[in-house]
């Protein structure tokens, strides 16, 4: 097996799997999976599958059923199927190991993460709040992670 590290990962992957990260840390409260048995876990991956497809049928419909905004519920939903899919091959000992990120690394992902939680999602912001928020947090967080990629950098 090829091995791969977060430099060849596409933009896609790395984008989901901090909506994985973000939806585990809202449930870090909970006491977590390493104990439970796969097949209970395989049942939940199903239960929040079905979660997705009714999320992506109201996103197909415009369907409200709160003020969260229908594509914040499409991927909530998603990270949960790919968290419990996650726990299933976890509890296996299926993972691989996982690649090491050394502290540039590390400090570029924990940017990207603390920019990306630092507008809550389920609100309504308005188009200048979005500005700043994409000036003052998201951009110098994807600057580090372009650096760390080798990257250009924007201005
Ligand atoms: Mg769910």
């Amino acid at each position: 097996m090829t091995t791969l590290g977060l430099k060849d990962c596409r933009p896609e992957v790395l984008s989901f799997a901090l909506l994985m990260e973000r939806e585990l840390r809202a449930n870090d409260h909970k006491s977590g999976w390493k104990g439970d048995c796969p097949d209970t876990l395989a049942e939940r991956v199903e239960e929040e599958a079905e979660e997705l497809r009714r999320a992506s049928i109201d996103w197909m419909g415009h369907v409200a059923h709160s003020e969260r905004p229908l594509s914040e519920a499409v991927a909530e939903e998603a990270a949960d199927v790919a968290n419990m899919a996650m726990m299933v091959a976890d509890v296996c000992n299926a993972l691989p190991p996982a690649p090491s990120i050394d502290n540039g690394q590390a400090a570029a992902l924990a940017g990207l993460v603390d920019a990306w939680e630092s507008l809550p999602g389920g609100k309504f912001y308005s188009m200048k709040v979005i500005e700043a928020w994409l000036i003052d947090k998201m951009a110098p967080a994807v600057n580090q992670a372009r650096a760390l990629l080798g990257r250009s950098v924007s201005a």
